[in-house]
């Protein structure tokens, strides 16, 4: 019903934030995370850095992830609005630069919103810009890109209206000639993308040494997110079947349900 452009799609491991634990505590239990993820499968890795924000431990630690594994794989960064200032984004950006990296996203404390700021740091850096994370639905999409502040568009079945609010915003990008990245993962963002040709990289979200994702076994099919969720070139499949081409395991569901919302 969506139109199908694909069924498999190149996808990125997503990593969950730095820690101070004995999980992506340095860099180079990041690095050494970026291969074993690459063995996986994985031809793209996207750092989450730590929430301290700090812009210098930011740089080394792309550039080191980039010295051991830029050669083989497509690289971004999402501080995830975790720097404090403008002039560390820009500092984080020069490094990005420097290292050849595919989007720089979200970087500072202005969460993510300001059009006027990220237009003058796109101004500075080569790297491209991944906003709109945090700006929801077509309109302020729209405001947004116009103003210039961003390369890619982000879209998300579940914060931004639904497939169908999804759908309109790959078709926002499509009409500027714009590629729109999807954010996190589930069956109904493998058939958005799978419906796209603007879109470049399904995020698999989040991952990490000892935690292979976040998301919940709520599929009675087969069905997986996890960390091995990819084939040996580093592609998930888009489900198929009506619907969402998935089966819920409504056992598990309702045992662990915490709480309900219904929409009407
Ligand atoms: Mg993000």
């Amino acid at each position: 019903m969506l139109g199908s452009y694909r069924n498999k799609l190149p996808a990125y491991a997503s990593t969950y934030h730095g820690d101070r634990n004995g999980g992506l505590d340095s860099k180079e239990a990041f690095s050494s995370f970026a291969e074993e993820c690459y063995d996986l499968g994985y031809r793209a890795f996207k750092i989450h850095g730590w929430h301290e924000g700090n812009a210098k431990e930011e740089a080394e630690n792309l550039l080191h992830v980039a010295k051991t594994v830029g050669d083989k794989m497509t690289l971004m960064i999402d501080p995830a609005c975790q720097l404090r200032t403008f002039a560390d984004a820009l500092y984080v950006g020069h490094a990005c630069d420097d290292a050849g990296y595919f989007w720089l996203e979200d970087p500072y404390r202005d969460s993510g919103v300001s059009s006027f700021a990220h237009k003058r740091l796109r101004e500075s850096i080569k790297t491209p810009i991944l906003q709109t994370e945090h700006v929801r639905g077509i309109e302020p999409k729209a405001d947004f890109l116009i103003a210039g502040g961003t390369d890619f568009l982000r879209s998300d079945p579940e914060y931004d209206m639904g497939i169908t609010g999804a759908m309109k915003i790959a078709h926002l990008g499509e009409s500027f000639g714009i590629d729109v990245e999807v954010h996190a993962c589930g069956p109904a963002h493998r058939h958005v993308m799978g419906a796209m040709r603007n879109s470049n990289f399904y995020e698999v979200a989040l991952v990490g040494p000892d935690s292979p994702n976040t998301m919940a076994p709520v599929y009675e099919c087969g069905y997986t997110d996890m960390i091995d969720c990819v084939d040996k070139d580093g592609y998930v499949k888009v489900p198929e079947g009506p619907g969402l081409g998935v089966i819920y395991d409504w056992n598990f569901i309702k045992a662990n349900t915490k709480a309900l919302t219904v929409y009407e």
